[in-house]
Order: structure tokens, then sequence, then C-alpha cells
């Protein structure tokens, strides 16, 4: 067999060698093996040992240490600001709530230690000089771009719900597909994801959603998906009209999320997009009717939707800038954009330039995701040049009050009286403004204002 050498960070190796020289077996474990393997980045570095906690808290006594998890055996070492897990060999014991193990145990083996892990591909272990311990074929499945519980996946869904989410996180972000038997237990298990807290849920989906391959897993596995977000059901197999669409509404989401296209976008806005565009259809079957045409039709479902989008993010207990965010565009995802200056401006005034650049990314994912018709490509080009013309106009026009050319002290010293009048002015002058009224210079501001004061209420 190959031996592969897996480059460790500095840190890691000194704490390897520290715990090894006390007598003790240490490795690093899951994740970054796994990554590694795979030519990635890992983003941290979990080491597993021998040491009982209180051992590892007396070998590292010099350092800041993290001891929150020490009841399960984890004690954080922090070198150069970076903190390190080391966790004792453990079992999980028994999960009766499908959500933490009951207790936890402390074993002697690497083994035990890697055979109570979730998937074969995080169940690797290494140290230098001894190289990949791989017990459980996780290497095999790495090379197929496979998921696969570690023993029975019944058993292991049935101790830990969890980790069917977790499947298909590992899933998306690695672009692998499940094992058939683990996708089939997973299904079956689906409805306990229910009984895991909100916040382990939404950590999951998150981590879900916001990668690369999202749309692919989606489309492939949205029955276990609505396992945790039971509101996906109805739409797999909803019909769409022909006309339009060339998916039912859960595929069709599928591959919007696939041609969601972030550049630009911070970390919030690329968080909000991801999640308004899973959602932007969520309520199309509750609103479903069919025409006398026989077409169906979704009337309603942007605002339906912001609603389901608002119940579903609050159940999870997501962060308030997120469901803001994504109620703010599933409500408004399908209306009209306007055209014209005065109507941008406006549009500028009341949702922000940051705002209708996440809509304008939510609408070509959208539209992406239709079917490919000359009316669905006029439909797009609508949107490029509406977002053009507004993201020119959020660099040059006057749509706040802060940009006017006067202000309210300026407006007092012309002999406006101090109160809510000054308000109410600066309001009306940025709406003279806007419609191109006045021009957003001093002089012709303050004699719009006069004039306005002479005008009885
Ligand atoms: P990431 O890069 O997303 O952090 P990771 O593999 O490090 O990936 P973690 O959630 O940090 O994932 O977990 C670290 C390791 O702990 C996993 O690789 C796995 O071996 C084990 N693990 C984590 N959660 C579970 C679980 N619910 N059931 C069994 N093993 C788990
Ligand atoms: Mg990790």
């Amino acid at each position: 067999m190959r031996q592969e050498n897996i480059r460790l960070p500095r840190d890691a190796v000194w704490l390897l060698e520290t715990l090894h020289a006390a007598g003790h077996s240490a490795y690093v474990v899951g994740g970054c093996v796994r990554d590694s393997l795979l030519g990635r980045q890992p983003g941290d570095w979990d080491i597993c040992t021998s040491a009982r906690p209180d051992e590892m808290r007396t070998l590292f006594s010099d350092q800041t240490l993290i001891l929150t998890g020490e009841k399960h055996g984890t004690v954080g070492v922090v070198l150069h600001g970076k903190p390190y897990e080391i966790t004792t060999y453990r079992l999980d014991g028994t999960y009766r709530d499908h959500r933490h193990p009951d207790k936890v145990r402390f074993v002697s083996s690497l083994a035990e230690d890697l055979a109570r892990r979730d998937f074969t591909i995080n169940a690797m272990a290494y140290a230098p000089g001894e190289g990949v311990i791989d017990l459980h074929d996780g290497r095999k499945d790495l090379a197929a771009g496979i998921v696969r519980c570690v023993g029975d996946p019944t058993a292991r869904f049935a101790e830990d719900a969890l980790r069917i989410l977790r499947a298909l996180r590992f899933a998306a972000r690695l672009n692998f597909t499940l094992d058939p038997e683990t996708a089939a237990a997973a299904r079956e298990a689906r409805d306990t994801l229910q009984t895991v807290s909100a916040e382990r849920i939404y950590a999951e989906l998150d981590g879900l959603l916001t990668v690369p391959g999202a749309g692919r897993t989606l489309a492939q596995y949205g029955e276990i998906l609505a396992g945790a977000v039971p509101e996906v059901g109805p739409c797999i197999g909803c019909t769409q009209p022909g006309r339009w669409h060339c998916h039912d509404v859960w595929q069709h989401t599928a591959a919007a999320v696939t041609e969601l296209d972030l550049r630009g976008q911070d970390t919030r806005g690329a968080r909000v997009l991801c999640w308004a565009t899973f959602l932007h259809d969520i309520a199309k079957p509750l609103c479903r009717s069919v025409g006398p045409d026989g077409a169906a039709h979704f009337r309603g479902h942007n605002q339906r939707g912001a609603a389901v989008a608002r119940t579903i993010l609050r159940r999870l207990k997501a962060p308030g800038y997120l469901i803001e965010g994504v109620v703010g565009l599933i409500a408004i995802h399908d209306a009209p954009l306007p055209t014209g200056d005065v109507a941008i401006l406006k549009c500028l005034n009341r949702y922000g330039a940051i705002f209708l650049r996440r809509l304008c990314a939510l609408k070509y994912a959208d539209l992406d995701a239709h079917a490919h018709t000359p009316e669905v490509a006029c439909r797009r080009e609508d949107v490029t040049v509406f977002e053009n013309r507004m993201l020119e106009l959020s660099k040059t026009g006057c749509y706040t009050m802060r940009q006017l050319a006067v202000n309210g002290a300026d407006l007092m010293e012309a002999g406006l009286p101090a109160g809510p009048t000054v308000g109410r002015v600066l309001h009306d002058l940025l709406g003279a403004v806007m419609e191109g009224r006045v021009a957003n210079e001093r002089e012709a501001l303050l004699r719009e204002a006069r004039r306005r004061m002479q005008e009885p209420e």
C-alpha cells in the first residue's frame, strides 16, 4: 500500500511528539486526514489520544487551555493563537434521544475510537512514521467519491440522526454520492431529524447550502432533506407549466442553487442568497391552482413564500440578518423590476443597492433554472438592463436624504422653523430630485424649500 505522507503544521507535530514522549499514543484524526488525502487544506487539525484529560492538562499546563469540553474528553490547547482539540479515545455510549450521547466512555484503543465515527472517510487517523490508519476502507471510499457509514447505517442513524444531514453536507462539499445502503437508511430514518436540536440542524444545513456542490446534492437527495425541512416534501413532483419550466418545483430549486453566482457578494450576502435560493419557491405547492386553460398558476407565492421562509428560519433559530435578508428577497423575487430612472431611484431609496444586487443574483439564478425559451431570455435581459442602470445610479444618483445638497440645518438657516416640518420638507425635496423636477444643488433646493414653506399645509 502506498505510504501517504501528510504535511502537518509544526504545532500539531509538537503536540503529537509531546504526547508520545509522555508514553501516550496520539494521532491527527477525522476531517484533517480526509482533506489532506484529497489534497485540500484542512480547516482544523483534531487530535485523538490515549491520554486522559487530566493527563493532558498536566502535560500542557504551560499553554492556554480550553476546558469546556473536558467532560467529553476534549482539551483545547492554544498554540500561536490557534486552538487544537485533543480528545481522549472514547465511545459515544447510547443515544436515547437521537441527539447527544447519554455519556461518553473513555477507551484505550484507537480502533474503538475510529469505529464510533460517522463515515468511513472521516474515520482515518495519521501519525508521522506510522502513516494512515484506515480500518474502515476510508481511502477506497475517498477514491470512489462515496459517503458510507461506518458499520450498519440504520444503527448509526438511530444513534444520532444528525448524521443523516452530515452525510448530505459531505456529499455536497466533496462532490460525492451516498453509498446506496447509507442513502436508503437515511431516507428511512429522515423523520428522526425532527428530534435533533435546531442549532445543530441549522449548522449542518448552512454548511450544505453554502458550498458550490449544494444544487447537485439537493437534486439527488430532496426526500432525505425533507426530514429536516418538511416543507420541501410537497415541492418534489410539484409540476409547473412547460411554457416557462422544464422542471418540477424541487428540481427547479436545485437547478437555481446550482446556477447561483456569488461573485461580488460578501460573506453575509452569499449566505443570504444561498438560503433565499433554496427557499424562493417553497410556497409554490401551497399556491398552486390550475386555470381554465389547464395550466398551473402560483399566484401569491412571493408573499406566501416569504412567510413560510420566516417560519422555517425561525424554527431553525437562524440569525436575524439571515431571516430578514431571505424574507425580503423572497417577498419580491418574482415581481417585475422597475424601468426608467425615476422608478429605479425610488427602488434604490426603498431597498438600497446591496439588497438590489442580491435580488438580481437571485433572479438570474431563478431564470437560468427555467426552460431556455426566448421569453425567459427576454426576462433575463430585463434583469441585466435594470442591474446595470441601478448600479450606475447607485454611484451617480441622489436617492437618500444624506445625498441631498442641503440638510436640516441649511433649511432652518433659511427660515424653516425647527420641528417635524424639516424632515417632511427634506423628504419632499428628495422626491422632487429623484423625479428630476429640481436639481440637487443648494440654491435650487433652498428656493424650492422656500416655495413649499409659503404653500398652505
Ligand atoms: P469539517 O471540515 O466540516 O469540520 P470534520 O470531518 O472535521 O469536517 P467535524 O464536525 O469537525 O467534521 O467533526 C470531526 C470528526 O468527528 C469527524 O470527522 C468525525 O470523525 C467525527 N464526528 C463528528 N460528528 C460526528 C457524529 N455526529 N457522529 C459520529 N462522528 C462524528
Ligand atoms: Mg472539523
